[in-house]
């Protein structure tokens, strides 16, 4: 029987299928090519007891793509939230996000929500900041459930993995989303961790048959991990277009003479607040300790 893992603890496999939610353990011949499980996997799976809803994995099948960040399968895209304020973005951590995403070859979608609570003029700042940036960006309010509509549409036949720093809204989007999350989760936390203090775990989530969300409570921040400074422009999509007016090849768009990138921020084709954050980080890089 096939079915896709919504849910990995502890060495079990949440499996679920045209019968419902197997717990499974990984049995297969896989386990031999050191091949883990991951959550957005399609698998085979072999019910072990039917009445408990138990099985064994035993073959997982191709990966249309493998996420490092977070360990997941199949993934189409993110939908990176944060909120216009209470709290503040941090321009910073959403471009960690951006850049992650980008090396992962993901498109990424940027979600501000609490427009209920925010001004014209902090959404202004928003849009100044990223309107330029090449992502889609959409203001929404979780609680009011406005926009939530448009982020359905968004997400629509695909699997989306939500990111973001904690406090935005997260769990209010994807409540809003997919209002039966809640309970499903209940139900899971009842029957496997029965009754114990239960920490939210990374979850896929069905919004309907071929739509899913991934739900990653621990993902809320990012160092850069082994990326070299050469490499961070390539994950700014907006500079692109403007490196073939660069004078040297490799150029930083930091120190070096006549840059095509630095005269589009001059004429603000290229936004300031992205700018800043690229040099921000293409110093951190470069000041990384080597271990
Ligand atoms: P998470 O940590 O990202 O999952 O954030 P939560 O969904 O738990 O929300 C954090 C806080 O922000 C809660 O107190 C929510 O009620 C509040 N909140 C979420 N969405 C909105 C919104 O659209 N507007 C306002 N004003 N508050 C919101
Ligand atoms: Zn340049």
């Amino acid at each position: 029987m096939q079915g896709k893992i919504v849910k990995g603890i502890a060495g079990f496999y949440y499996v679920y299928t045209a019968l419902g939610l197997f717990e499974c353990k990984a049995k297969g011949i896989f386990r031999k090519e050191q091949k883990k499980p991951l959550v957005g996997d399609l698998v085979e799976m072999v019910p072990v007891d039917v009445e408990k809803m138990t099985g064994n994995i035993t073959e997982i099948l191709p990966r249309k793509n493998t996420l490092i960040r977070p360990a997941s399968a199949n993934v189409d895209q993110a939908l990176v939230i944060f909120a216009i304020v209470k709290p503040d973005p941090n321009y910073n951590l959403l471009d960690r996000f951006l850049i992650t995403m980008e090396e992962q070859s993901l498109p990424c979608l940027i979600c501000f929500n609490k427009q209920d609570i925010a001004t014209e003029e902090e959404k202004q700042e928003l849009i100044e900041a990223y309107g330029k940036s090449g992502y889609e960006v959409l203001f929404v309010s979780g609680k009011l459930q406005e926009g939530i509509d448009t982020i359905r549409e968004r997400l629509q036949g695909k699997t989306t993995v939500v990111a973001g720093p904690s406090g935005v809204g997260k769990s209010t989007i994807i409540n809003a989303l997919y209002p039966q999350a809640n309970m499903e989760t209940g139900e899971i936390s009842r029957k496997i961790e029965r009754g114990k203090h239960t920490t939210r775990h990374a979850e896929l989530f069905a919004l309907s048959e071929d739509t899913f969300i991934f739900d990653t409570p621990g993902f809320t921040s990012l160092n850069l991990g082994e990326m070299e400074k050469e490499e961070l422009q390539g994950f700014y999509p907006e500079f692109t277009p403007y490196e073939k007016y660069c004078k040297f090849t490799g150029c930083s768009h930091i120190s070096e003479p006549v840059c095509g990138v630095k005269d589009a921020l001059e004429r603000g084709d290229i936004s300031r607040v992205r700018y800043e954050n690229y040099k921000v980080l293409y110093e951190e890089i470069k000041n990384r300790r080597k271990y």
